[in-house]
């Protein structure tokens, strides 16, 4: 059973008097451990989309069940339990909070939690993990981009969610750290975990194992 299957989602902004239709009716499956990547040009509504499966928008019409559940047909507080669990964010623009330290930015996703873990000893153990075990008291300012970007997956990481959800996440990063990251991604989804990757860049797609386009409002297999 795919983990994520969207049928038919549309999307409609409407800013006064205008709409505007970003999604016209998108299909998609993605099966538990894929690494997908998502193109199109600028504009074409791929953020739209990743917002639509992280949970983060809802579509205007269309059935997106994740995990089996039907989103739509979820109350609120199992929606947020869902978002927090299952799925794990990364942007193009980080979203550091800058007046916390590397490791209370990590902390930031288990604030809710009820779930008595050792977040703490988690965080370390994932920042090391990328390289960044030196850096746990360090403020954002003091990172470099790929580093700032490095923290973020961690973040992504803390509760342990199967879905990695990326909106251009090497959009800010220079090829070496891209690559970096991107590495960090590949390594994630060998351990299990499904991930998708918005991106225009050529060199980030090719880590992923499938790709598709955006178009008009249609995704198209490539
Ligand atoms: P992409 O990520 O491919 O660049 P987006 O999904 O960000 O595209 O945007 C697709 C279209 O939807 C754009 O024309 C954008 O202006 C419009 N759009 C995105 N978010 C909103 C919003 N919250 N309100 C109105 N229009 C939006
Ligand atoms: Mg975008």
């Amino acid at each position: 059973m795919a983990i994520i299957e969207l049928r038919d989602i549309t999307k409609t902004y409407r800013q006064g008097e205008l709409e505007v239709k970003v999604l016209k009716g998108v299909n998609l499956e993605v099966e538990k451990g894929d690494f997908l990547a998502i193109m199109g040009a600028s504009g074409s509504g791929k953020s739209t989309l990743l917002y639509i499966i992280g949970c983060l928008e809802s579509p205007s019409s269309g059935t997106y069940r994740l995990a089996g559940a039907e989103v739509s047909k979820l109350e609120d507080d199992e929606l947020s339990r869902v978002r927090n669990e299952r799925l794990g964010f990364v942007f193009q623009s980080f979203y550091l909070i800058p007046y916390l330290t590397v490791e209370e930015n990590v902390l930031v996703p288990t604030i809710y939690s009820k779930k008595r873990r050792d977040y703490k000893a988690r965080a370390r153990h994932l920042l090391e993990q990328v390289g960044l075990g030196h850096r746990v008291s360090f403020l954002p300012s003091e990172l470099s981009g790929g580093q700032k970007q490095r923290v973020a997956i961690v973040r992504s990481l803390i509760n342990d969610p199967d879905i990695v959800l990326a909106d251009e996440p090497t959009g800010q990063l220079d090829s070496h750290s891209s690559a970096q990251v991107m590495e960090i991604l590949s390594d994630l989804n060998k351990q299990g975990k499904t991930i998708i990757v918005v991106t225009h860049d050529e060199q980030t797609a090719d880590y992923a194992s499938r790709r598709v386009i955006m178009k008009d409002g249609l995704l198209y297999s490539a």
